[in-house]
This record gives C-alpha cells, sequence and structure tokens, in this order.
C-alpha cells in the first residue's frame, strides 16, 4: 500500500520543517500543518494548506502525521500531551517523526501509539537546511517495513538517500552515528583552518587544495568557506548541534562505550554556548580553536 496523494499532518514549521512540508505540497499532497508560533504557518496556507487548531486536530483530520520538532521533550509533548496527537489519533495511523531524539523516547512513544493501534517511524534526517529546501535529505528510518515501504513516497517528496536501518528507535540510532560523524568532521576542519591561518596560509587555496583530496568533507568545502569569510549563519545552530551531542553521550553511557573525541568536541561547543552564541552555525565551532590559538581563521 502507498499513501494516496489524501490529507498529510504536519507539525513543526521551523527551519527544517517549514521547507519539507513545501516539498510535499509541491509534490501534490494536500496538507494540514500545525506549528505552536502560528505566523510561521502563513506562507503554507497560501500554498494551500489548511491550519490545524492542534497536534491533537490534525491527527483527527490525517492518518499520516509528520513531526518535526526540537528534542525529547518536545515530541513528548506534541504526540503524548493535551491535545497532542494521541487524543486525536484515528485507528491504523502513522506518525512519522522526523525530528532527531532519543531512541529511547522513541521507542516509548511507538509503544504508546501502538496501544491505540498505530505506530510510529523514526524518520530523523541529515543534510541541513540546504537538504531541507532541496528536497535532498537523506533520511535514515527506524520501525516496521511495511509501515516504510507505505511512506515511501512521502520520504521521496523530501529526501534523495532513504533507508529503512532497522526496527523502531533504529534511525535515531542512524543519526546519533551521523552526528558522531558531523561533529568530529567539523572539528577538524575548525583544527585545520586555525593551523593553516597561524602559519600563513591562502585560506581559500588551501581549501580547493585539500578539498579535492582525501581530506575533503561536506563540511570542509561548503562551510569552510562560509567559516573563512566569517559567515555565522545557521543552516544547523550550534544549540542543536550540541542536544545531539547530548543524545549520542547519554546512548553511550546507556552502552557502555567510549566516545572521547565526540565528549571533547561537545566541551567545545559547551565554550560557545556560555558566550551565548548558540544561534550561531556550527562552522562557529572554530572560534572555539582560534580563541585556544590565539589567531582568526578569516580572509
Ligand atoms: P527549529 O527551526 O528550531 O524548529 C523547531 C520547531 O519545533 C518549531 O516549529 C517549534 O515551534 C517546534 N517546537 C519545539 N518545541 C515545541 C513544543 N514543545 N511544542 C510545540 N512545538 C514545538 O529547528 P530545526 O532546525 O527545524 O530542527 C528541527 C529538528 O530537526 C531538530 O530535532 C534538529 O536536531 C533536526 N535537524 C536539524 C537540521 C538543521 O540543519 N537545522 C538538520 C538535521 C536535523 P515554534 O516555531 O513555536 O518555536
Amino acid at each position: 500500500m502507498t499513501v494516496s496523494k489524501d490529507k498529510i499532518g504536519f507539525i513543526g514549521l521551523g527551519i527544517m520543517g517549514a521547507p519539507m512540508a513545501d516539498n510535499l505540497i509541491k509534490a501534490g499532497y494536500n496538507l494540514v500543518v500545525y506549528n505552536r508560533t502560528k505566523s510561521k504557518a502563513d506562507d503554507l496556507i497560501k500554498l494551500g494548506a489548511e491550519l490545524g487548531d492542534s497536534p491533537s486536530d490534525v491527527a483527527k483530520k490525517c492518518k499520516y502525521v509528520i513531526t518535526m520538532l526540537t528534542d525529547s521533550p518536545d515530541v513528548q509533548q506534541v504526540i503524548l500531551g493535551e491535545s497532542g496527537v494521541l487524543e486525536g489519533i484515528q485507528t491504523g495511523s502513522i506518525v512519522i517523526d522526523m525530528s532527531t531524539i532519543s531512541p529511547t523516547v522513541t521507542r516509548e512513544i511507538n509503544q504508546r501509539l501502538s496501544e491505540k493501534s498505530s505506530s510510529l517511524l523514526d524518520a530523523p534526517v541529515s543534510g541541513g537546511s540546504w537538504g531541507a529546501i532541496e528536497g535532498t535529505l537523506s533520511i535514515m528510518v527506524g520501525g516496521s517495513k511495511s509501515d516504510f515501504e507505505s511512506c515511501a513516497h512521502l520520504f521521496e517528496a523530501m529526501g534523495k538517500n532513504i533507508i529503512h536501518t532497522g526496527s523502531s528507535g533504529m534511525g535515531q540510532t542512524t543519526k546519533l552515528v551521523n552526528q558522531i560523524l558531523v561533529a568530529g568532521t567539523m572539528n577538524a576542519v575548525a583544527e585545520a583552518l586555525v593551523f593553516a591561518a597561524k602559519s600563513g596560509a591562502d585560506l581559500e587555496k588551501t581549501i580547493q587544495a585539500v578539498g579535492g583530496g582525501a581530506g575533503a568533507s561536506w563540511q570542509l568545502n561548503t562551510l569552510g568557506p562560509k567559516l573563512i569569510n566569517g559567515d555565522f549563519d545557521p543552516g544547523f545552530m550550534i544549540k542543536l548541534q550540541q542536544k545531539d551531542l547530548r543524545l549520542v553521550i547519554q546512548s553511550a553511557q546507556e552502552l557502555n562505550v567510549s566516545i572521547p573525541g565526540t565528549s571533547l568536541v561537545s566541551q567545545l561547543f559547551a565554550s560557545l554556548l556560555a558566550q551565548g552564541l548558540g544561534d550561531e552555525g556550527t562552522q562557529a565551532l572554530v572560534k572555539a580553536h582560534e580563541q585556544l590559538s590565539n589567531k582568526q581563521a578569516r580572509i
């Protein structure tokens, strides 16, 4: 069974959610949207989306409900809380949580939904706000194979690399693996560019030269040029990266896994949060390295 192009619920219209909802409308789906701050729904309503009164109202109107919220307590509140999705849910519904949250909380929510003959797919994404706008997100999905298959068309409207990685919670686990990789790589890029700057290297040419070799990465080639130009506007905010690293560290503790590199990067991000830089993009990690070495990496 595939999702017909009838009503799809979408809750959470932030940096990621708004363009993802926009891509669903462009793909021909009729959306019922809800956002805590109502004004963020205005552009989608102009494109034909219906406004739901509450998460519960969205669930009453749609058997497929997507959530794109900040953190585990927010998803718990919107799905399980007062006027939440669970209150209005129809039998046989699938809730697709595309936020990055705890795998443990994910499994708990799936259990609560199953008591109402419904289910949760955890489908966190990677690819940043650019990927959300372009519809090129990587989507890592946990949950039943049949739910995954019935929602594949929705995922294809928002992403390109769409993988069912296992049972409930495994999408979130995969995303945490991703966050270990992106945080460590961003740290290497920041450290390398401060080293280059203090060595007197031409930063643009350095990125050009190493950006085509074995040291290349998305962070170097996309965020490196922004960083050396002093552009710290967020694609992905430091405060959200730090939230994800907290989820990684919590899961690693539950599993008795040692993650020394990720823990170090989390401490550097903590120093930036202490300076009030949480709303800047993760490329601002360079500021922590600049302070340590007393040298700016800018052109
Ligand atoms: P964002 O712009 O801050 O949007 C968060 C959304 O969640 C907003 O619509 C917000 O509503 C809503 N929300 C938060 N707490 C809520 C609550 N308790 N009740 C109701 N609504 C609530 O964040 P984002 O960048 O779109 O990120 C969303 C998720 O995607 C996060 O889990 C993030 O880690 C993940 N992610 C982000 C990126 C990225 O590059 N930005 C990339 C991959 C994954 P208001 O408008 O009322 O505040």
